[in-house]
């Protein structure tokens, strides 16, 4: 089984637990960065980043750390909406505390205030040919992407989704609609890992093994 955890600091981290559950993930609410060291995955929900930014940044607190090290060393990642933005480099005239993990630079709040917030047909290649309904609240947009980040969908406004090897972002909120394809290609990629990981494994214990006889 495949053990998720979900940051639970602020924000709709219950609607993905409902999201993941059902797919048959084990979901951990995760508050410290100790949490991290027994998970296969993480996704940060959306809310507010700078007051995630805030919660983050008093002294002696680790997660941000810790997340920053599980992410380099291949854990899977995925923010949506705020967790996108605390995910990126670089965010449009601010300085706010960020993970600063993924190559792009984000612009908030670029569908405008509350009022603008909107459900939109996205087309989304990676999840087949059915349009996926994405709900923007006070959403992000990608403005740039360098490195190897790979674009998965855009509207008028800018990009909405992206990855980059172990890092998955979209401006919008799957968690909030009956549709489960974007948990499902994000389960994807943790199956993936693990079973890579349990290869090197194995891999290493048969090289331990023949340096033994
Ligand atoms: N507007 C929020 C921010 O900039 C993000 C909104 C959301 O996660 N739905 O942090």
């Amino acid at each position: 089984m495949v053990s998720v955890g979900i940051l639970a600091l602020q924000g709709d981290f219950a609607e993905h637990r409902f999201m993941m559950e059902p797919l048959g993930a084990q979901v951990y609410l995760v508050k410290h960065g100790s949490q991290l060291a027994s998970l296969d995955a993480l996704i940060i929900p959306g809310g507010e980043s700078t007051t995630i930014a805030r919660l983050t940044s008093s002294a002696g607190d680790s997660l941000l750390e810790a997340v920053r090290m599980k992410a380099s060393e291949g854990l899977p990642v995925y923010g949506t909406c705020m967790g996108a933005i605390f995910l990126a480099r670089e965010i449009e005239g601010s300085s706010q505390g960020r993970l600063a993990l993924m190559d792009i630079k984000v612009r908030r709040n670029a569908f405008g205030p509350q009022r603008f917030s909107r459900e939109q047909m996205l087309n989304i290649p990676s999840l087949g040919s059915e349009p996926f309904p994405a709900i923007f609240i006070r959403g992000p947009v990608i403005l740039n992407v360098w490195g190897n980040v790979e674009v998965l969908s855009a509207v008028e406004e800018g990009i909405v989704m992206a990855r980059q090897d172990n890092l998955l972002v979209s401006a919008f909120h799957p968690e909030l609609t009956g549709d489960s394809r974007v948990h499902r290609y994000f389960l994807e990629m943790v199956r993936q890992r693990k079973q890579m990981c349990a290869a090197s494994r194995w891999a290493g214990d048969v090289e331990a093994g023949s340096r033994r006889h």
